[in-house]
């Protein structure tokens, strides 16, 4: 790098036929014109010294560097700030057996790993642009991300669908939370319908163009490239974290559980800034399509089937198309770097109960599948080594899922205080019809 020059970086089209867009343009679309998804072009790798340095930086330095050059339009102090606020919480690496590691991901306001994409992207959204009005459905998770991320910022108000009488209950808390608070800025809606019916409801208003003249709405689902980029920092913080405990980094191998495959491809992207991870491992639920496509060749979409891993019950996940992108399409090239497994439920339930059992380390199902990625791995022809490390992330908090692990380790599960204190605010449910006439009048418009 000479004389600190970087490229500017461009958020190009999957699909190739869109103009190369800046960041607020790729934060606020969401989708590129052509229908494709945004991706940066180019992801420069880090000098070598600073991959040398991880183990010395903190998890604000490492938010900051890894953003940097994709933020070209944010001063540096405005970017630490959105880091620093963004990311309040600690992402710790623990060694649950020799040589396997958990990243746990979900010590955020609702236990999950998705806080870490959707704080970082609202506060993206805040300095880059003006007012939105945030319009999304949601089947559970993503919403109270989403909810949470934005609540309390002055320039965004957020309107989030969800299917009455289909979350759990501590999801209903979680997305009604802010309900009763004078002048929040953040509603959750119990539609009287499904989870389809709360996506066509956000569809039909995205296509009103009376209520988009009126109303900045703007989605911020999963596919928005604000909450890619956030996570590729967890990654450099687990290598930072695994050469603190371990002293080496070489030969890791990283686990993604996956559904929609936006944790997946963001890991992709850190190791092409030279997150220096040897090999990934895709592990899904029996929703395997990228597994199949890995084996096969052929990428076959298909109705989702209803597991006890819920949030990654995604059966065309959506950012296959950018995994495909950042290899060109070629899947030898893909192979090279990734591997892929599917497990059912019935795995879930027994690697839950023979790691707590086994270590006291209680995993929630979704973990359980990074776990079971991890050591099917291993039994690949190669030995548990404690030079070749495995991590898995760990997304939620079993406590999130407590209807299913506590039966299956037969005792209760303490909840962590941002459970408690969102079951705590009671229940302020908002019922909305399924018209769009109803939503109009929630967004405002
Ligand atoms: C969303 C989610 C996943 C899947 O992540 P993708 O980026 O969609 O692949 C995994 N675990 C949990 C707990 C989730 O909420």
């Amino acid at each position: 790098m000479i004389g600190g020059y970087l490229p500017a970086v461009r958020f190009v089209s999957t699909r190739g036929r869109a103009a190369a867009a800046s960041l607020g343009t790729a934060l606020f679309d969401g989708l590129a014109p052509d229908g494709g998804l945004y991706v940066p072009d180019p992801v420069e790798p880090w000098a070598p010294e600073e991959i040398a340095s991880l183990p010395s930086m903190s998890l604000v330095e490492m938010g900051v560097r890894t953003l940097r050059p994709f933020a070209r339009g944010i001063d540096g102090r405005t970017l630490l700030a959105v880091v620093r606020d963004a990311l309040d919480f600690p992402i710790p690496l623990v060694e649950i057996e020799p040589g396997v590691f958990a990243l746990e991901l979900f010590h955020g306001p609702t236990l999950a790993f998705k806080d870490v994409g959707a704080r970082v992207m609202a506060r993206l959204m805040a300095v880059v642009g003006g007012d939105v009005t945030v319009l999304t459905a949601t089947s559970g998770d993503t919403g109270s991300a989403v909810a949470n991320a934005f609540h309390g910022l002055a320039s965004a108000r957020v309107v989030i669908l969800y299917p009455d009488g289909r979350v759990s209950p501590t999801q209903e808390a979680q997305l009604t939370m802010f309900n009763n608070e004078p002048g929040s800025n953040v509603r959750g809606y119990a539609i009287a319908g499904s989870f389809d019916d709360c996506q066509r409801l956000v569809k039909e208003s995205f296509a009103d163009k009376g209520l988009r003249s009126r109303v900045p709405l703007t989605s911020a689902n999963s596919i928005n490239v604000g909450r890619l980029l956030p996570q590729m920092i967890y990654y450099f913080q687990a290598m930072a974290e695994l050469a603190r405990l371990n002293g080496a980094t070489a030969a890791t191998t990283v686990c993604t559980p996956s559904g929609n495959f936006g944790n997946l491809t963001a890991g992709l992207m850190a190791k092409r800034a030279g997150a220096p991870i040897a090999r990934f491992i895709a592990a899904t639920n029996v929703n395997d399509v990228v597994p199949a496509y890995l084996a096969s060749g052929r990428f076959e979409p298909r109705a989702s089937i209803h597991t006890i891993s819920n949030a990654m019950d995604v059966g065309n996940p959506s950012n296959f198309e950018r995994l495909l992108w950042l290899y060109g399409g070629d899947r030898d090239a893909v192979r090279r770097d990734v591997s892929g497994w599917g497990f059912e439920d019935a795995d879930v339930r027994s690697t839950i109960k023979r790691v707590y059992d086994r270590t006291g380390y209680l995993l929630d199902p979704h973990s359980a599948i990074g776990y079971l990625g991890v050591s099917t791995h291993r039994g690949e022809g190669q030995r548990p080594r404690v030079d070749q490390p495995g991590i898995f992330l760990a997304t939620a908090h079993p406590a999130k899922f407590s209807e299913i692990v506590e039966p299956v380790i037969g005792r209760a599960v303490e909840k962590p205080a941002p459970l408690v204190h969102a079951l705590a605010q009671g229940k302020h449910v908002l019922r909305l019809d399924a018209t769009l006439a109803a939503v109009k009048e929630a967004v405002g418009g």
